[in-house]
């Protein structure tokens, strides 16, 4: 599991993190098989307050919330992705709040517990975002088979294909074996 960019403070990169716990470059692809999963990536994901709370619930509530991230990222129209999103916001009882964090004012997205609605709200007000100004022109899965991971394409001229460098690095290392064979 590779988690990019920055989940601590942008919610959309969040939204990817979780999404990407469901990793099909090898087995087993259940990144979160036990509650010490869901607390190891709560911390990699800059949350150490959920971590510390975090209960086998959550586990199986943030399973549920990655499928439906992961359905966004490959929703058929802009309807869909919008009312899987606010689905989630709803249900999450999303609320935007000011904290003041390391010396600045952010935007976080409450309720702080339980985990599993926290992660919902922040995740789902990060992609709405997205949405909202791109459509779906910004949502992608790898092509780096057998990696599915999904991404939010930041790029200028849309030409992000691949989850992360390695897989990046990996397809050129493969296109070139296949030219010089
Ligand atoms: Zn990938």
């Amino acid at each position: 599991m590779i988690i990019v960019g920055n989940p601590k403070d942008s919610a959309a990169d969040l939204a990817v993190a979780i999404a990407n716990t469901w990793d099909t470059f090898q087995q087993p692809y259940e990144r979160l098989a036990t509650l010490d999963d869901l607390r190891r990536f709560l911390e990699r994901v800059g949350r150490p307050e959920a971590a510390r709370v975090a209960r086998k619930r959550d586990l199986i509530e943030i399973r549920q919330l990655r499928a439906r991230l992961r359905h966004v990222f490959v929703a058929q129209d802009v309807g869909e992705a919008a009312r899987l999103l606010n689905e989630i916001a709803e249900e999450a009882a999303a609320v935007p709040h000011l904290e003041h964090i390391d010396g600045t004012w952010k935007v976080r997205f409450g309720p702080s517990e339980p985990v599993a609605a926290h992660l919902g709200a922040t995740a789902a007000a990060g992609l709405i975002d997205i949405v909202q100004a791109h459509g779906l022109t910004r949502f992608g899965t790898c092509s780096g088979p057998p990696c599915t991971g999904v991404f939010v394409d930041a790029t200028k001229n849309r030409s992000k294909r691949y989850c992360c460098h390695w897989c990046a690095d990996r397809e050129a290392q493969r296109r070139h074996r296949a030219r010089s064979t």
